[in-house]
Parts: structure tokens; sequence; C-alpha cells
């Protein structure tokens, strides 16, 4: 498994990132999220600055593709153990 977290602090709206994972999306606020069908991850976190979801070990390369093309790498992608 694996964990995404999107920095909503920092992220500039530039969508650089949907277009390498289609797991993510734009917000009302024109900021990046990660969609909400519950099919594709745990559950959708929104929290103080930030969303985090975490994942099965499938599209964990598109995600670290995007968390690489955000200019103001406010995508983390980091691995966690099965609970
Ligand atoms: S690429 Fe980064 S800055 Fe741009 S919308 Fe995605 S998370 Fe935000």
């Amino acid at each position: 498994m694996y964990r995404v977290t999107i920095d909503t602090e920092a992220c500039d709206g530039i969508f650089a990132c949907l277009t390498r994972d289609d797991r993510f999306a734009e917000d009302d606020d024109g900021l990046a999220t990660l969609d909400t069908d519950e099919d594709r991850h745990r559950a959708v976190r929104r929290e103080e600055g930030r969303v985090v979801a975490e994942f099965d070990d499938d599209q964990r390369a598109d995600a670290e593709q995007a968390a690489e093309a955000c200019p103001p790498n406010a995508i983390s992608v980091e691995a966690i153990d099965d609970e």
C-alpha cells in the first residue's frame, strides 16, 4: 500500500498532476484533489491544509510521476504497511 498526500497550501492549480494520474481532479477552489470513487482507494480525507488517501499497489508509478511533475512539490507518495 501507499499513501498520496496533496499539500493544498502548496498547490498552485497548475494541474500537471491530472495528465499523469487520472485519480487527481480539480476541486471547487481550483486546487488539486483526489477523486472520491471509493473503489479506487480506501477513503479520501480532507484535512486542514491537505488531502490524503491510501491505495493498494496499483498505479503507484502514475502517482510518482504526478509528484515528480508538480512544480511546487505539493504531492508526496510514501509506502505504508497494510493495516
Ligand atoms: S501539479 Fe501540483 S500544483 Fe499543480 S494542481 Fe497538481 S498538486 Fe497542484
